[in-house]
């Protein structure tokens, strides 16, 4: 039997891990607390850990983790930005869970542009409050708008799709085109002319670390909606609220937010927030903030507890690891068909 450490803990993970974690032969230690360089010594005597997209897996954490004899660090989501998995190699393995539903991302991406440009979240607290009233609620069409994009992977197709039964403009960049994409490629410069929208789909990378700045935002249309349902740092935080300042920016929708490691996914309605850029942007009347909560539905959860735990079997069975990662994984795991180390 595996005995796995899990961190930062909800209830609706325990109970999809929960039920399936007999037909894996999975014993498991549910913690709370996130994991970090405190709690990383909680995972001393187990065979992996278990983490999520605000655990902090740096160098630190990585070397605690091997010294304390842990050889697996389990993501249970698609993104690794937080996993440091050049010092892990070597040392811990990697893997995590590529695809679990792009649909509930999409969807949520979808939500947050019909929530932002039809005012749905004003008018459901107004007529709350018995307020009829429809002044400041003028919206727009989305038939026939250009949107923009950015990274054609499994969520930003299916966004793609959705987005063409609305009847819009599809426009797109990714370095890396997909043959199954079916809409214009153009350069991150051209979108950013050209996009009455524009939707964040590519991971977070040194490359892409506030892909969306200053710089960016003052070639866009005026009025630029931006979606984010992918990761924080892909927008540069201050500058998007100097742009909704400045009216650049017509209106934000945010699932994700660069520093949300310490506030999202915990209740902290009772505390006065330190982060002042947050907090603007969470009073402005077009921006929307979401708590990185788009891949939150039944299906993913339950593809994600399934994916992870079958993870976790290739690992002990000694197997290849379909979903393992490393720095150099675009050459060597495809190549030699082995496992990184
Ligand atoms: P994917 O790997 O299938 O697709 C990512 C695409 O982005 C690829 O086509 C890649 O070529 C492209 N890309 C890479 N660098 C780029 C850049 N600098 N500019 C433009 N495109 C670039 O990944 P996916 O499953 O579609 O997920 C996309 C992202 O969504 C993930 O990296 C993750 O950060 C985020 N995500 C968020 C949630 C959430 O709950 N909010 C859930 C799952 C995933």
């Amino acid at each position: 039997m595996t005995r796995l450490a899990f961190f930062d803990t909800k209830s609706y993970d325990k109970f999809w891990f929960d039920r399936l974690k007999q037909d894996y032969d999975v014993d498991i230690h549910y913690f709370e607390s996130k994991l970090n360089e405190n709690t990383a010594p909680l995972a001393k005597g187990f065979d992996a850990v278990c983490a999520f997209v605000n655990d902090h897996l740096d160098e630190t954490v990585i070397n605690a983790l091997s010294e304390n004899g842990v050889p697996l660090i389990a993501m249970r989501c698609a993104g690794y930005n937080n996993v440091d998995f050049k010092a892990a190699f070597g040392k811990v393995h990697v893997v995590r869970v590529p695809a679990y539903s792009p649909y509930a991302v999409a969807e949520h991406a979808m939500a947050l542009l019909l929530s932002s440009v039809r005012h749905t979240h004003h008018s459901y607290v107004r007529t709350r409050e018995f307020n009829f009233s429809l002044n400041g609620l003028v919206g727009f069409d989305l038939f026939n708008k250009t949107i923009g994009i950015v990274g054609t992977g499994k969520i930003g197709r299916v966004f793609s799709d959705i987005c063409k039964g609305f009847k819009m403009n599809i426009l797109a960049y990714d370095p890396f085109p997909h043959p199954d994409f079916d809409g214009e490629y153009c350069s991150f410069e051209d979108l950013c002319k050209r996009s009455d929208i524009i939707s964040l789909h590519c991971p977070l990378t040194p490359e892409s670390n506030h892909l969306i700045d200053k710089a960016a935002l003052e070639t866009m249309k005026d009025g630029v909606v931006i979606i984010n349902t992918s990761r924080g740092g892909l927008v540069d935080s201050e500058a998007l609220l100097e742009g909704i300042r400045n009216k650049k920016v017509g209106a934000a929708a945010l699932d994700v937010y660069e520093e949300e490691g310490e506030l999202f996914y915990e209740d902290r309605s009772n505390t006065i927030l330190e982060d002042d850029t947050l907090m603007l942007l969470i009073s402005m009347p077009n921006v929307l903030v979401t708590s990185h909560q788009a891949f939150l539905t039944d299906e993913a959860l339950h593809n994600i507890a399934n994916t992870t735990l079958e993870n976790i079997k290739q690992f002990r069975e000694g197997l290849v690891m379909d979903n393992e990662i490393c720095y150099r994984c675009d050459t060597c795991k495809r190549v030699l068909g082995q496992r990184c180390f």
